[in-house]
């Protein structure tokens, strides 16, 4: 017999359960609450904090986060070049009249803006729990983790990210799992507020270094260069 421990969630068999409290995790989250859906998020870690790094967002992302009240965070890319090896990579960042540009922030920040929208709309997140299987049956789905919770909804959604555990259960021959992606990528943080780009330059060995820009937390005064 399988124990439920859903007496603390408000709606234990008609929520859609979200495994993952990344940046899928919590958008989706968002938008489920804001069309009345009633949903849960689940997420291995037990807090977020510590090392971060910098993630760019496309013009039609930035609009995406708009939509969900998030608005003001990172800085505006003007220009982006990639090299990778001996072929140059251009991106188009042009913005559309009236719209914001793409951006580049830290992950950390954008994590903050989401936790705290989160939080204003009551969305529940239940950390400390890492997806180990899933029962399904006739009206919904029952996530169980690790160490052995359970927690009931009538759908699951993987937002668990690179090596998901839930595309490895719904498709085991996936081969769902990292792998080296053949270049190392070192960051260092210091203040300034002075603008440069993210660029991978090539070297004899393949491609490496690379700088960007943005706000370790969304209350900082001065913009952070990553290199
Ligand atoms: C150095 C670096 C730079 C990047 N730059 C960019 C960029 O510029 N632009 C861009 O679009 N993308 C970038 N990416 C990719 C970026 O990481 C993803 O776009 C983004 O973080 C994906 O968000 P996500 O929510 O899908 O996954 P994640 O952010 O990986 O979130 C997944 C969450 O699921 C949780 N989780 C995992 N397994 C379980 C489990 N079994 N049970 C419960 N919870 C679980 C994890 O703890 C995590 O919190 C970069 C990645 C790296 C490493």
């Amino acid at each position: 017999m399988i124990s439920m421990n859903t007496k603390d969630y408000k709606y234990p068999k008609e929520q859609i359960i979200i495994v993952g409290a990344g940046i899928a995790g919590l958008s989706l989250a968002i938008q489920l609450t804001e069309n009345n859906i009633p949903c849960l998020v689940l997420e291995a870690r037990d807090h977020f904090s510590g090392a971060t790094s910098g993630v760019r967002i496309s013009a039609n992302g930035v609009k995406v986060l708009e939509k969900m009240g998030i608005h003001h965070i990172g800085e505006p890319t003007e220009k982006l070049i990639m090299y990778f090896g001996n072929n140059k990579i251009s991106f188009n960042v042009n913005k559309k009249p009236n719209e914001s540009a793409a951006i580049i922030v830290t992950r950390l920040a954008i994590f903050e803006k989401l936790r705290q929208r989160v939080e204003e709309m009551d969305i529940q997140i239940l950390y400390d729990f890492t997806l180990d299987h899933v029962i399904e049956h006739e009206t919904g789905v029952i996530a169980i983790s690790s160490n052995g919770k359970h927690i009931e909804g009538k759908y699951l959604v993987g937002a668990d990210g690179v090596g998901s555990k839930v595309r490895s259960l719904l498709n085991p021959d996936s081969k769902s799992n990292k792998r080296y992606a053949g270049y190392l990528g070192i960051g260092l943080i210091y203040p300034s507020d002075q603008k440069i780009e993210m660029s991978l330059f090539n070297n004899v060995n393949g491609n490496i270094g690379l700088g960007s820009i943005g706000r370790i937390h969304p209350n900082d005064n001065y913009t952070n260069n990553f290199l």
